[in-house]
């Protein structure tokens, strides 16, 4: 073969592939158009009669040399990345997404900012127990400039025979502690009309991690202006979590903290796997504030701390932790909590790691 030749169908090829290329984003476009006027009038996206349709006209038109299924198989690719297209398209106009608001959600809690870029840390036991319980924890806190106190009293436990909190009077003493501290109070709500009561209460409404895609729950909590903490549910994805968020975002609630908190795996070693990679992908994917919950994720004392610093390595807003004035009486998550000595360590170790940085004001 001459070089002449060579140089001539390779000039030949490269300008096919311009052409190709032109047609293929030429073909994109029209998709994008498609997939709006698909998005308002409501008409699901993927069509498998129209697809099937498109490639047997192909079809019926090749005259090779690319066989039936070569050609299939190249255009089925074309439509699967077409449908791509119109997804990451329609993910563009979530309101919890980045592409939607570029700025981070800042949320002021009193004193605590959270989004801003300086670290929070939200501590407390897991289930408030006695007012002297939660005091005692609340002091500690306190001590430490920890501004964000938690404490369920709504607990959804697994057996239906285990501790199931106090309900109302736990969210009272919660609100006295927090106001006798000046601290602001975290407490989950499991029931969709509570939600109005514990705004009585609480400054921070949190959504457990069980009823990440109770729907109704998402919606009544949207309908309040107190600031919500969501978990990601225990096998959520990513994206189902950002669709929850949405949930209560769309209904008028903008003031929502995303919560990591360990999703399930084989991992027997953890309670669940920290999906630490969820942090930078929430990051990047949204504006809204990231936490991430080392003690129900590890389940584990004695891995809390490097967890917290890889949570805060990786971009995380804040941690949130269990803290109890004897774990080993508590009346949940008793294997989990720390005690306030190890507490006091714990926020110690992280400030020197220099990972936690303390708000601006
Ligand atoms: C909690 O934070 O009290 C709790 C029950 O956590 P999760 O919903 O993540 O299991
Ligand atoms: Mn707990």
């Amino acid at each position: 073969m001459s070089e002449h030749l060579l140089n001539e169908l390779r000039e030949q090829l490269d300008e096919i592939n311009g052409q190709l290329l032109e047609l293929l984003n030429k073909r994109a476009a029209l998709v994008q158009e498609l997939g709006e006027l698909k998005q308002k009038s409501g008409v699901k996206k993927f069509d498998p009669e129209r697809e099937k349709e498109m490639l047997d006209r192909l079809i019926s038109r090749n005259q090779g040399p690319f066989d039936d299924q070569t050609i299939r198989y190249l255009f089925k690719q074309i439509f699967k990345a077409s449908l791509q297209l119109q997804e990451v398209e329609h993910k563009k106009e979530l309101l919890v997404s980045r592409k939607r608001q570029s700025e981070n959600t800042v949320i002021q809690l009193g004193e605590a900012v959270i989004g801003d870029g300086s670290s929070s840390l939200i501590a407390g036991p897991c289930s408030v127990e006695s007012y002297e319980q939660v005091f005692e924890v609340a002091k500690a806190l306190k001590e430490q400039g920890i501004k964000l106190l938690r404490g369920g009293a709504f607990k959804p436990r697994t057996s239906p025979y285990d501790f199931q909190g106090l309900g109302e009077g736990g969210l009272e003493i919660l609100r006295k502690v927090a106001d006798q501290l000046d601290l602001k109070v975290i407490s989950e709500v499991v029931n969709p009309s509570d939600i109005e009561m514990a705004t009585q209460y609480v400054d921070v409404i949190q959504i457990g991690a069980r009823n990440m895609q109770n729907f109704e729950l998402l919606k009544a909590a949207g309908s309040v202006d107190t600031p919500v903490l969501l978990k990601r549910g225990l096998s959520a994805t990513i994206e189902e979590f950002l669709f929850a968020a949405e949930y209560i975002v769309s209904r008028g609630n903008s003031k929502v903290m995303l919560c990591e908190r360990g999703i399930r795996t084989y991992e027997k070693w953890t309670r669940n796997t920290l999906d630490i990679s969820a942090v930078p992908i929430l990051k990047n994917e949204s504006h809204l504030p990231v936490f991430v919950d080392v003690t129900h994720s590890t389940g584990r004392r004695d891995i809390l701390l490097p967890c917290a610093k890889a949570a805060l390595a990786a971009g995380a807003d804040g941690v949130m932790l269990e803290v109890h004035p004897n774990p080993s009486v508590a009346l949940s998550d008793a294997r989990q909590q720390i005690d306030i000595p190890s507490f006091d360590q714990f926020m110690k170790d992280l400030r020197s790691s220099g990972l936690y940085r303390e708000t601006q004001n």
